[in-house]
């Protein structure tokens, strides 16, 4: 919504907005502001404008403001300005609000898997400015309304590799068992065991009804489909390979860890 998609006349709501989460966090009744943005526009003034409503005031605003946003490897970022624009916005935003949080999710495709195999500093540029998350990539109940079983899921996650662009799943598992390894010696326990559990913050979609407000939950929306081994259908998204739970892969490395240590 920070690139100018409210309408003039909801202006004055869209503000107030703010003015209440301002109120809340002043009188401690919530901890942060979670916003987020894609951070892919020309001109970030309604974001430097919502974000000035905390700092004008006289409390504390420093790091209770977070900005979550996202980084693809391949997808948004196929066109190498989208990327530019992104990164500048990113390094522009510290600069005019240092103590801002940013807060910057990937996800584990077969690409990004590629990239941190060759090269385990490769998001090193995005962690000078932002803090990191990783994610496999995964078909939420979203995507698959009227799925009743693993069968459909998985038809749908292969249904969708002709939609996304290549290497977007995990196409090889034994690349991906390799990948463990590079990752947890570059980001350590924390960030792998971020990958099966919540990691420390994610976004969420807010779906605002008439009567009530429900608070979609994008990452647990598979929840009445499991495998035989108790975990998420989501667990399936080896391209090669039905067979294999990657929660279950997680766990046996974390667990391997564990017994060499
Ligand atoms: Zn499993």
């Amino acid at each position: 919504m920070f690139d100018g998609q409210v309408p003039q006349e909801l202006n004055k709501e869209w503000f107030a907005l703010f003015d209440l989460l301002n109120t809340l966090l002043e009188e401690n009744k919530i901890k942060e502001v979670w916003l987020a943005t894609a951070l892919l526009y020309n001109n970030p003034i309604d974001l430097y404008q919502c974000l000035s409503c905390f700092f004008e005031k006289n409390y504390n605003a420093n790091q209770c403001i977070r900005i979550c946003t996202s980084y693809d490897t391949i997808g948004r970022f196929r066109n190498s300005q989208k990327e530019e624009l992104w990164l500048n916005n990113i390094k522009n935003l510290k600069e005019d609000f240092p103590f801002v949080e940013v807060h910057t999710q990937t996800i584990l495709t077969q690409d990004t898997i590629e990239k941190l195999i060759e090269n385990p500093n490769y998001f090193d540029f995005i962690t000078e400015y932002s803090t990191i998350d990783f994610r496999y990539p995964s078909i939420s109940r979203k995507d698959c309304p009227t799925a009743t079983g693993i069968k459909d899921y998985r038809a749908m996650m292969l249904k969708r590799l002709d939609q996304f662009p290549k290497k977007f799943f995990i196409e090889d598992r034994s690349l991906f068992l390799k990948f463990l390894k590079v990752f947890y010696k570059k980001y350590g326990l924390q960030k792998v065991q971020n990958l099966i559990h919540q990691p420390e913050m994610r976004s969420r979609n807010l779906t605002i009804y008439v009567e009530d407000i429900n608070i979609e939950d994008r990452w647990n929306d598979t929840r009445d489909v499991y495998l035989d081994c108790g975990h998420l259908v989501d667990g399936l998204c080896y391209v090669n390979d039905d067979r294999h739970c990657i929660y279950c892969d997680i766990e046996k490395f974390i667990k391997n860890l564990e017994n060499i240590e």
